[in-house]
């Protein structure tokens, strides 16, 4: 069978180190080195739309933010058909037929779509769009018989989801999915990073992350006040990693390079964290170093980023372009579907 990829990102913000470490760096590698005969990545504006509903211009400029960041941190829109996901009306078309294939109620048990509610405070007030997001999703998949989905830890009973629609569509019409496997990164830290504040994890919706295009001065700001280990109160003491987010991050982020180059008195992490755990090592130092480790990976990020910006109408044209191609890819797929449902009128 060949690899079809499809992955997306929802236009509620700009990409942060979330997306970097959960997915974005899996899709670049998978770009460069992965055999695949196509490979999707969709703006989900539909989807953003569900708990956004009356911020039409946060998902409006947010799409072209998006677009800038997937392009600065190294997707190649000549590997990669990066679409709009409203621009692609047959998803809507198969997300109708698939609705029929799943309860309310098993959307309603779905963890991660439980946390989300939560966390958005809807309780009575819940959007069905958004409790159908899950459904949706199937059908973005679906529509492209995408079979490998890069996604963060998160999304896994998301796409849980997808693979009941995909064995309850087959058993009802016909054998045309296949299973879906998501590609979710090794390093726990990586495939769910927390955010900031050390609460849950970074999310552009929890004012808690890092963003590819933060500039210096805002990292710095933004590590500097990350949550540490609240006994940690005077160099001496000793300090504890579990928890400790700058820690998480420098699991995320640092090898033994960066160790060479900003703080040779250490050989690795490992070195670092014992001598934390022992006490008489400041959270300044860890900070600083961090920095240094987020920086060296963001400049080329803002330099590419500074670029494009000055020439916006190129990225529009590799999203309309894009969109097309991904519309008219779909709309073959959708054939195939309605005929298994026998509900291809004409032809009969
Ligand atoms: P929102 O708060 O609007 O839901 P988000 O920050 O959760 O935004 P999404 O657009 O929902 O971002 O997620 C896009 C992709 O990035 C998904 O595959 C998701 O699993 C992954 N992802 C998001 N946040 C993280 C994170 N903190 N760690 C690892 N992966 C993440
Ligand atoms: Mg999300």
């Amino acid at each position: 069978m060949k690899n079809i990829i499809l992955t997306g990102d929802r236009p509620t913000g700009n990409l942060h180190l979330g997306h970097y470490v959960g997915s974005l760096k899996t899709r670049i590698e998978m770009q460069n080195n992965f055999e695949y005969d196509k490979y999707f990545i969709m703006i989900a504006d539909t989807q953003a739309l569900t708990d956004n509903a009356h911020d039409i211009n946060k998902i409006r400029n947010n799409i072209i933010q998006v677009a800038i960041d997937y392009l600065s941190a190294g997707i190649d829109p000549n590997k990669v058909c990066i679409f709009i996901q409203s621009m692609v009306p047959e998803l809507f078309e198969l997300t109708a037929y698939f609705m029929n294939l799943v309860t309310v109620s098993r959307l309603q048990r779905n963890p991660t779509i439980k946390e989300e509610i939560k966390q958005r405070g809807f309780s009575t007030s819940l959007p069905i769009g958004f409790l159908n997001y899950p459904v949706s999703q199937a059908a973005d998949i679906l529509a492209f018989n995408a079979n490998v989905v890069p996604v963060g830890e998160d999304q896994l009973p998301v796409i849980e989801v997808t693979n009941e629609i995909v064995k309850s569509f087959n058993s009802s019409y016909s054998q045309i999915f296949n299973e879906v496997k998501p590609f979710v990164p090794k390093s726990k830290v990586c495939a769910r990073l927390p955010g900031l504040d050390g609460k849950v994890k970074m999310s552009k919706s929890a004012g808690n992350a890092i963003y590819l295009c933060d500039d210096e001065k805002t990292v710095k700001e933004k590590i500097m006040s990350a949550y540490t280990d609240p006994t940690h109160i005077k160099v001496s003491d000793p300090g504890k990693i579990e928890g400790n987010i700058v820690f998480s991050y420098l699991d995320a982020f640092a090898n033994d390079e960066h160790f060479k180059k900003y703080l040779p008195e250490y050989k690795n992490l490992d070195e670092l964290k014992s001598h934390y755990k022992r006490g008489g090592l400041g959270d300044v130092k860890v900070k600083l170093f961090l920095n240094n480790i987020i920086n060296d990976l963001l400049t080329p990020i803002r330099n590419k980023r500074k670029e494009l910006e000055q020439n916006i109408d190129s990225v529009y044209e590799i999203l309309f372009n894009g969109s097309e191609k991904a519309s008219k890819f779909a709309k073959e797929n959708l054939k195939n579907v309605k005929k298994a449902m026998g509900i291809n009128y004409k032809i009969l």
